[in-house]
């Protein structure tokens, strides 16, 4: 009988962002087949199981795709349970619909758990919102490395009320910054990059989306936000400080001004 896939999100990188399924998942399992960004941390609760890293960073021979998939197929119809273990969240940017297709043709049942994408980790760590009803409306996810090689495009959406989440921005962050300016957004728009988000080592950086032109030494991973929600929370103080005041004295309670 064969086994089954499980395609688990890992997450960001530290353990504690894990969902309970996944870590049920990984203990349960018997191959783990994973991708590079997932930390040790994560691929201890695996102890039991036999874990072979088929990421493409792993400095020996790279798997394409398609060794990863056949590599899925082959251990399931042993009879196996496997977990494809895939950094953040499976279905953002993650090849999910390639290994999915391989499983159907080979009719091997999987299950997918998701994880928290590094957009919801980068913004959380940066303490901003990814959308806020005041700022943007929409929440679009791109890459700056497309399959088909296509240049940022921020056309079709109203930048000034958009967020764009820029997966793998890096390592030409020039490049990124100026084909989002030539596909209209704004230099002048507020942006954060945030590396290793969610780890011991993140790394939060604002600026102007001009500014990430001459921007250096980020370490890798790293996500971009871009628009008026990545401003950063110190020039938020003075409005919200003027709406607390406002709000205190309509609704005539004594709140004290400390927190202002
Ligand atoms: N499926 C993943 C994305 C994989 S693509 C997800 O949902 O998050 C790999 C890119 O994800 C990296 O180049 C980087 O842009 C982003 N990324 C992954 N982990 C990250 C982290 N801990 N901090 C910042 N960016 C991260």
């Amino acid at each position: 009988m064969p086994g089954k896939v499980y395609i688990v999100g890992a997450g960001p990188g530290s353990a504690d962002l894990l969902t309970l399924r996944a870590a049920s998942r990984l203990r349960a399992a018997q191959v783990v087949l994973h991708d590079d960004l997932v930390p040790a941390e994560i691929l201890e609760l695996c102890a039991l199981s036999r874990v072979i890293n088929v990421g493409k960073r792993c400095g020996r021979h790279a798997n394409s795709q398609e060794q990863i998939n056949a590599l899925m197929v082959w251990h399931a119809r042993q009879g196996k349970t496997v977990v494809r273990l895939k950094s953040g969240d499976p279905a953002v940017f993650g090849r999910l619909g390639e290994e999915l297709d391989a499983l159907r043709k080979a009719g091997i049942e999987f299950e997918v758990v998701p994880g928290i994408t590094a957009a919801s980790a980068a913004a959380a760590v940066a303490g901003i919102t990814l959308t806020d009803r005041r700022a943007a409306s929409a929440l679009v996810m791109l890459t700056a490395h497309s399959y088909r090689g296509e240049k940022l495009r921020a056309r079709g959406f109203d930048p000034q009320h958009t967020t764009f989440a820029v997966y793998m921005p890096g390592p030409d962050y020039g490049r990124t910054a100026s084909e989002l300016i030539e596909s209209g957004v704004d230099a002048s728009t507020s942006c954060v990059v945030v590396s290793n988000a969610g780890r011991a080592s993140q790394d939060v950086r604002f600026m102007a989306l001009a500014g990430l032109r001459t921007a250096s030494g980020i370490a890798a991973p790293a996500i971009l936000i871009v628009g008026e929600v990545a401003r950063e929370a110190n020039n938020m103080q003075a409005p919200q400080a003027e709406l607390f005041l406002k709000l205190r004295a309509e609704l005539q309670v004594p709140i004290s001004t400390e927190y202002v």
